[in-house]
């Protein structure tokens, strides 16, 4: 199983960080599978960062294996969709952007990848879109959309799989909409998806130690 991240896949987020908005393919980096929490394990605030950020994303399930996906096919390899967090150490990633450096210690470290639940893709899509937000403290801090995507998941399936194998089970972080920021011990986060009858049904809960 592979945990593949999309970074900058929405422009006001690109923008919030100072990012270039990428226009010609997605940002790609990974997490390793030690990187997962599931059941709504607490996380621990690791102590090799002083600016832990919270990224609410949309998480694609693999449902099938494929190897260079073609645009019609792509909407087949995923039936559902979850929460996630990407979790990051913002001020580790920032040094190793100026340094030209990959962003694993940052982006891949032990339970940085906060997983939800998942629903089936039909509960939730309106119109072709998803919308998500994120509680912090019982604050709404992101509020996203699909329709604000870069590149769509079928878009983000095709350019993957050309240089990934995707394997049924494997996981796609989709990108983070605006409003990320930083978490602090005993902050709780709660992630919710917007169901086609207008519901709001929580996914994620996380509680940060
Ligand atoms: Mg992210």
């Amino acid at each position: 199983m592979k945990i593949i991240c999309i970074g900058r896949n929405y422009a006001e987020h690109a923008r919030e960080l100072n990012n270039p908005v990428p226009t010609a393919a997605p940002v790609v980096f990974m997490k390793p599978p030690s990187a997962l929490l599931v059941n709504e394990k607490p996380f621990y605030y690791p102590d090799f960062t002083n600016d832990l950020h919270h990224e609410l994303e949309i998480v694609l399930k693999i449902c099938k294996n494929g190897k260079s996906v073609q645009p019609e096919f792509a909407s087949g390899y995923y039936e559902e969709v979850g929460l996630g967090i990407d979790f990051t150490a913002r001020d580790i990633q920032d040094e190793l952007k100026k340094k030209g450096h990959p962003w694993e210690i940052a982006k891949g470290f032990d339970n940085s990848a906060v997983l939800g639940k998942f629903v089936p893709l039909e509960k939730v899509t309106n119109e072709g879109n998803i919308e998500f937000q994120l509680k912090k403290n019982g604050e709404v801090v992101q509020h996203g959309n699909t329709r604000d995507l870069l590149f769509t998941f079928d878009q983000l399936i095709v350019y993957v799989s050309k240089y990934f194998k995707l394997l049924q089970g494997d996981l796609i972080f989709t990108g983070t909409p605006a409003g990320v920021g930083p978490v602090q011990p005993g902050d709780l986060l709660e992630g919710f998806i917007f169901t086609k009858d207008g519901k709001t049904e929580q996914l994620l809960t996380c509680e940060v130690k």
